[in-house]
């Protein structure tokens, strides 16, 4: 390699990364780099948190479960037997490796090379396939170390908050014993909630999916299930628990929005037949979708939880692949349903009653954000600040573009200064990153506009907007009693209602108890 080559490569992912001018930089390292994490939103095991996993090396933390990573290798001619099947960690690697100078101006290319630097601290090479073995050797020494561990890796993010992804039959048990540990004086002191996540629930169109977990459901909430109504009491008796366990927010996987007339009797009906196997119609699919969509958002709003909405992927699209390797394997795409009259329908169904909580909607699909960045107006009613959010880009638009993208709808049409800013909704553990490159795409886009004159060039004003949305308005918007000054010292408990309400999951001992008594009046 010649000398000019490998500086270049040396110096790819550096300080000012993104940052194009010194507004830029002043913004990004003065206020938004050093500024802890809350994640609101993520699909990382509560179990590997709870166990503290220590992770054997490169491929388990950062290939497994990686569909971004899948799609982009099939695109590049990989067999799945490197992808999902049954090589060896070591093979799947190599095959990644080389595929990563395949993905230039793919966001891939650059999260690859933000998550070697942060944590492995490796930025003096880009991955290829031969620098790979040297990468693999590096990064599985550090991994060895227990600082690499799950929570190793939280902590050196400052990770404050960590939100799972979780379905109402779940036990929470690992929640339960964290917030039992944490009780009882763990040094870990992120707090790890559950999220109320109930799409098998109102799967009538799948019956074989529904049907089992209506089954399980009844077991868990000891309900007798025979109808609509002990139905909805045994959702309402695991909502109950969700919230005992620390749960604060609900989140929704929807193609589009249900906003359908029903009345009670159509609900009964569409249930009954499900339960007896049969599939329903598209309309009565809707009604019974719009139906409880309804009623969790009013469990939700009782609580005084924050619901979200993931709105428009199509997924399995693959049925041929679906058939052997599940879901969640990298065969989703952007649907194009438009949903703007039924989201109003459905948002105001909830207004008119008073009963619309904090409400977080997602869009997959780019064409979506005047909808949902103007939706938003409709329903703030000066309640809280920012009550109503146009959620960060997300999924195929978490990427530069789509977060300015987004960034640029939400400035025109609401107000960016309340946003509360990324989420991870990762399954990697190595994915905190994407905050950071979050943060530097926001901290150029406004460094951008102070040189052109479209924002005042006051790095200190400017800079309180950057640690608004970088973090204050994340710590002030949800009920997780964070401090919004981030030097102050954090409520970590969690499961201080459940302990203290009598129904630990492990049994803590009577120190563990008085200390959560505390905890509980100081958050
Ligand atoms: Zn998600």
């Amino acid at each position: 390699m010649g000398k000019n080559k490998h500086k270049q490569r040396e110096t790819f992912i550096n300080e000012d990364f993104l940052l194009p001018n010194k507004q830029a930089r002043k913004l990004y390292h003065r206020f938004a780099a050093d500024l802890p994490i809350v994640d609101y939103h993520c699909h990382l095991s509560p179990e590997e948190v709870a166990v503290d996993k220590r992770y054997a090396n490169l491929t388990k933390i950062w290939l497994d479960g990686d569909h971004y990573k899948w799609r982009a290798m099939r695109a590049n001619g990989v067999s799945e037997r490197l992808c999902t099947g049954d090589a060896d960690d070591r093979e799947k690697f190599q095959a990644w490796a080389e595929t990563v100078p395949k993905c230039l101006r793919n966001p891939l290319y650059h999260w690859t090379h933000l998550e070697l630097n942060r944590p492995f601290g490796i930025s003096d090479r880009l991955l290829d396939g031969s620098t790979a073995q040297g990468i693999w050797d590096d990064a599985n020494a550090q991994l060895a170390q227990p600082a690499f561990s799950a929570r190793g890796i939280m902590q050196k993010w400052d990770v404050r908050v960590v939100c799972t992804t979780d379905d109402p039959i779940d036990s929470l048990e690992h929640h339960r014993a964290l917030a039992a540990e944490q009780a009882a004086g763990s040094a870990f002191t992120c707090q790890m909630r559950p999220t109320w996540r109930p799409d098998k629930g109102m799967a009538v169109d799948m019956p074989d999916v529904f049907n089992p977990w209506v089954n399980r459901l009844g077991e868990v909430s000891g309900v007798y299930i025979t109808d609509v109504d002990s139905f909805l009491e045994a959702t309402r008796r695991r909502h109950e628990f969700f919230h005992d366990s620390g749960c604060r927010l609900s989140d929704h996987g929807l193609e589009t929005v249900y906003a359908s007339d029903y009345g009670a009797h159509d609900i009964e009906a569409i249930f009954a037949k499900v339960r007896n196997g049969q599939r329903p119609s598209a309309e009565e699919d809707a009604q019974f979708k719009s139906f409880m969509l309804v009623e969790w958002a009013k469990m939700d709003h009782a609580k005084g939880w924050v619901q979200q909405f993931h709105i428009g992927p199509i997924r399995n699209n693959n049925s041929r692949l679906f058939a052997t390797l599940g879901a969640d394997k990298g065969f989703d795409s952007i649907g194009d349903a438009s949903y703007a009259k039924p989201l109003s329908r459905f948002l105001d169904t909830l207004d008119r009653s008073d009963q619309l909580a904090r409400t977080i909607l997602y869009n997959i699909n780019p064409k979506e954000n005047a909808v949902l960045g103007t939706m938003i107006g409709n329903f703030q009613d000066g309640s809280v600040a920012g009550k109503m959010q146009f959620g960060s880009g997300w999924w195929f638009l978490d990427q530069k573009d789509g977060m300015q993208q987004q960034l640029n709808a939400l400035s025109n049409l609401g107000l960016l200064s309340r946003f509360v800013g990324m989420l991870t909704d990762s399954r990697s553990f190595l994915s905190y990153v994407r905050h950071e490159y979050f943060r530097r795409t926001l901290c150029a886009l406004l460094g951008r506009d102070m040189a052109d004159g479209v924002l005042p060039d006051d790095v200190d004003m400017i800079g309180e907007l950057v640690m608004d949305v970088c973090y204050r308005n994340a710590a002030n918007y949800f009920p997780f009693g964070l401090n919004a000054d981030p030097k102050q010292p954090q409520c970590a408990v969690v499961g201080a209602t459940a302990i203290a309400a009598g129904k630990p999951a492990a049994k803590p001992k009577s120190a563990a108890k008085a200390k959560v008594t505390r905890a509980a009046r100081i958050c």
